[in-house]
């Protein structure tokens, strides 16, 4: 780490990411000296390549605008590189390498043969026309396709990249490279995409819950959950919760959060549903609509606001400090299934794991979106559509199985599991045996 520290100074996010892993998987590591030989841990750490590129589009006054545009390959030991695409003005280079690293355990743990990868720039969709964000992508992507492939590297959807988007970055890969392949997934049902994929993420993260739920006898029935964001993972949560008789209280956006005491309605999900996806609206917008039955809280996530027996944050990273965690534990919340990419800072993982709470991390719980593109990737190769019940059914099958992989390797002395050293250790193994087995490049 401290070698780490030293030659990148400048990247927060990264190191903690691989903090969170190196710390976890120790013990594993030291019980096989090839490890060691092959410098893995060292190799892993670096990123097989980075790209990085000017992005010039122009916007609907005609003014020319300038972004920074990067992918990140991490690691292909066990399958193309594959990986979200994330649009938003916070986007830098160690937020995409953490985020690429994350990819490479997560991939892994997913049963499917994936390597791992991140990308994306410092556009931000919002406020932009259709046609600003479309002639951005295509811009991207007039530098991003040379170096990608359905068997070399598959992107898909992240923050601000969705449907929309994907439509409009595979349209122009197809036109430059003069092929129609599976090369991004998250595409639209009618050219290739998936039953289940905008989904997957969100009910993915619910059915690891269940799992979570059953190894203590819970029932997730009636049990208040409190979620943050209101994009897709978000959304989706909340709609297979609130069908498993589920309470939820909270949802924010990047402008602040609403708190529903006693939960949402169907109807009133419905309504969220539409205000944030068909017209890109503010949440704020649902509270001053429902002041009756709803708190907003502006500028403020909804962790120290909320009473809830179950968290899920769904917006970002690092959106969960050690105070709110202490919050969430103190109002008796016990347990947190993270929809986002490393949404709990390493203290409030810390107070997770010390209250022996049910705390899974990003990459085990999340997995479900991955997963699903590796199942529109199949989809693809087959040239086949399976339906809605087909993926739903292998989604929750792939949930379960990185469920047990994470009992198998977190179980601690006192029966406690540790979703955080399994997730890790199940990950690194399997990568790890696969970058032996290939020698070193
Ligand atoms: P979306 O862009 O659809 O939604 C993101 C949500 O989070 C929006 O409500 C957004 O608010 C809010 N948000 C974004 N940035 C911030 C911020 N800095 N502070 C507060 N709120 C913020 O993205 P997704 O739902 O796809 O992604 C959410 C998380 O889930 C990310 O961490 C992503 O990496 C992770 N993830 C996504 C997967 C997927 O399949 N999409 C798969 C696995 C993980 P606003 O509306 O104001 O922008």
């Amino acid at each position: 780490m401290a070698d780490l520290g030293r030659r990148f100074p400048n990247e927060p996010e990264y190191l903690q990411a691989v903090e969170e892993v190196v710390t976890s998987i120790e013990d594993v590591y030291n019980e096989y000296p090839a490890f060691e030989r092959y410098n893995l841990i060292e190799r892993l750490c670096i990123p097989d390549r980075i790209y990085t590129f000017r992005v010039s589009w122009v916007d609907d006054q005609g003014k020319v605008r300038t972004n920074m545009g990067y992918r990140i390959q991490h690691n292909n030991a066990i399958g193309p590189y594959k990986g979200g695409i994330r649009f938003h003005s916070s986007v830098n280079l160690s937020i995409l390498k953490f985020l690429a690293f994350e990819q490479t355990f997560k991939n892994s743990l997913t049963t499917l043969a994936m390597g791992g990868a991140k990308g994306g720039s410092d556009f931000s969709p919002r406020g932009k026309s259709d046609m600003e964000v479309m002639r951005f992508c295509q811009a991207f992507m007039n530098e991003l396709y040379r170096n990608i492939g359905p068997h070399t590297d598959v992107p898909a959807g992240d923050i601000g990249v969705g449907g929309r988007e994907v439509g409009y970055m595979f349209g122009w890969y197809k036109k430059m490279t003069r092929e129609f392949t599976g090369t991004f997934t998250g595409k639209g049902i009618d050219f290739g995409g998936s039953l289940m994929r905008p989904e997957a993420t969100g009910y993915g993260n619910v059915y690891f819950l269940l799992n979570m739920l059953a190894t203590r006898a819970i029932d997730l029935k009636g049990k208040r959950v409190a979620i943050s964001g209101s994009g897709n993972v978000a959304l989706y949560t909340a709609k297979k919760l609130l069908e498993l008789g589920a309470v939820v209280v909270s949802m924010s956006d990047s402008d602040g959060s609403i708190y529903l005491p006693d939960g949402m309605t169907g109807e009133q999900f419905d309504e969220i549903f539409e205000l944030k996806m068909a017209y890109r609206g503010r949440i704020r917008e649902f509270a001053d609509a429902h002041a009756d039955c709803c708190t907003y809280f502006p500028g403020e996530r909804p962790w120290k606001h909320v009473k809830c027996d179950i968290a899920m944050p769904s917006a970002t990273q690092n959106e969960i400090d050690g105070d709110d965690a202490r919050a969430l534990l103190a109002q008796g919340c016990f347990a947190v299934s993270e929809g986002a990419n490393m949404p709990s800072t390493r203290e409030a993982v810390h107070e997770f794991i010390d209250a022996r709470i049910l705390y899974a991390p990003g990459k085990a719980a999340n997995a479900g979106g991955v997963s699903v593109s590796g199942l529109e990737m199949a989809q693809n190769a087959q040239m086949l559509s399976w339906s809605a019940e087909e993926v739903d059914s292998k989604l929750r099958d792939i949930m379960k199985a990185i469920h047990s992989q994470c009992e198998t390797y977190g179980r601690e002395a006192d029966g406690y599991i540790n979703y955080v050293k399994g997730a890790n250790t199940a990950g690194f193994m399997k990568v790890a045996r696969a970058m032996i087995a290939e020698g070193i490049s």
